[in-house]
C-alpha cells in the first residue's frame, strides 16, 4: 500500500470475550507486540470489543498506555432519547472510542440494517467526532450475478451520501463468502475491489479524500496471507474477525512485514 497511508489493522472481536477475558486479552497483546519491539508508528492497531468490555479496556489503555485505538461494533443512528437498547455516539465518544464499524454484514443480514440505515449511522459517528469503518461486500449470489465491485461500490456511494469531503472514515471490503470461511479473497481481488472503492470515494467525496482515506480488506484474514494483501497498492490494511481473538496470531498479523 501506498506509503502515506499508515496500515490499519483492525480486530474486529464480534460477540466473543466478556469484559475480563478482554481486559486479559488486551494485556497480553500488548505485552506481546511491546517484547517483539512491535509497538510503533509504522502500523495503527485497533481493538473492536463488545459494548461492555469497552470501559474496561479504555481504563486499561489508559493506565498503561497502551498505544491501541478503541472501537465499536456498531452506533446507533440517534444521540438520544427513546430507543431501547441502542447505544449513542456521544456515550461512545466519551470511553475514548476512536473508531466504529458501520454496516458489516452480520448487521446488515440479522438486523436488516439497510443502506439508509447504514448512511443515518455513518452520519451519526460523524456528529460525535468518530470514524466510521464502513462495511461493504458482495454475497456470492451476488459475485456470480454482478462481479466483484458493483454491490459493494454501490453500498459505499449510499453510506456517503452526504458525508463531507473532509470527513475522517475508513472503508472495509469485506466479501461476505470470504467472512468466517477459511476462503479469503486473492490479493487481486482485494486489490481490485479496493481500488474500485477508491474511486467511490473520489467522486463522492474528492481527489484528496481517496489519496487519505484507509481501504481495508477483510474476510479470512490470517498471519499467513497478511502481507499478500498489504503489497497490493490500495489495500490499506485489514479487518480481522476469528484471528483477532487469538493474541499470538493477531500479533503475528500486526508484524506483517
Ligand atoms: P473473519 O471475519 O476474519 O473471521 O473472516 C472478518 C469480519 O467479519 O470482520
Amino acid at each position: 500500500a501506498v506509503t502515506t497511508r499508515t496500515p490499519l489493522i483492525a480486530g474486529n472481536w464480534k460477540m466473543n470475550l466478556d469484559h475480563l477475558q478482554a481486559v486479559a486479552t488486551v494485556q497480553k497483546l500488548h505485552w506481546t507486540l511491546k517484547d517483539a519491539g512491535h509497538e510503533g508508528d509504522s502500523v495503527e492497531v485497533a481493538i473492536f470489543p463488545p459494548f461492555t468490555d469497552i470501559r474496561s479496556v479504555q481504563t486499561l489503555i489508559d493506565a498503561d498506555k497502551i498505544p491501541f485505538a478503541l472501537g465499536a461494533q456498531d452506533i446507533s443512528a440517534h444521540d438520544s432519547g427513546a430507543y431501547t437498547g441502542e447505544v449513542s455516539g456521544a456515550f461512545l465518544a466519551k470511553l475514548g472510542v476512536t473508531y466504529v464499524i458501520i454496516g458489516h454484514s452480520e448487521r446488515r443480514e440479522y438486523h436488516n440494517e439497510t443502506d439508509e440505515v447504514v448512511a443515518a449511522k455513518v452520519q451519526a459517528a460523524l456528529r460525535n467526532g468518530l470514524v466510521p469503518v464502513i462495511c461493504v461486500g458482495e454475497t456470492a449470489e451476488d459475485l456470480e450475478k454482478f462481479g466483484a465491485s458493483a454491490v459493494p461500490a454501490g453500498q459505499l456511494k449510499a453510506a456517503l451520501a452526504g458525508v463531507p469531503a473532509s470527513a475522517n472514515i475508513v472503508v472495509a471490503y469485506e466479501p461476505v463468502w470470504a467472512i468466517g470461511s477459511g476462503q479469503a479473497a486473492t490479493p487481486q481481488q482485494a486489490q481490485d475491489v479496493c481500488a474500485a472503492l477508491r474511486g467511490v470515494i473520489a467522486e463522492s467525496l474528492d481527489a484528496d479524500a481517496a489519496a487519505r482515506t484507509r481501504v481495508l480488506y477483510g474476510g479470512s484474514v490470517k498471519s499467513t496471507n497478511i502481507a499478500s494483501f498489504l503489497r497490493e497498492p490500495d489495500v490499506d490494511g485489514a479487518l480481522v474477525g476469528g484471528a483477532s481473538l487469538v493474541v499470538d496470531e493477531f500479533a503475528a498479523i500486526v508484524r506483517f512485514e
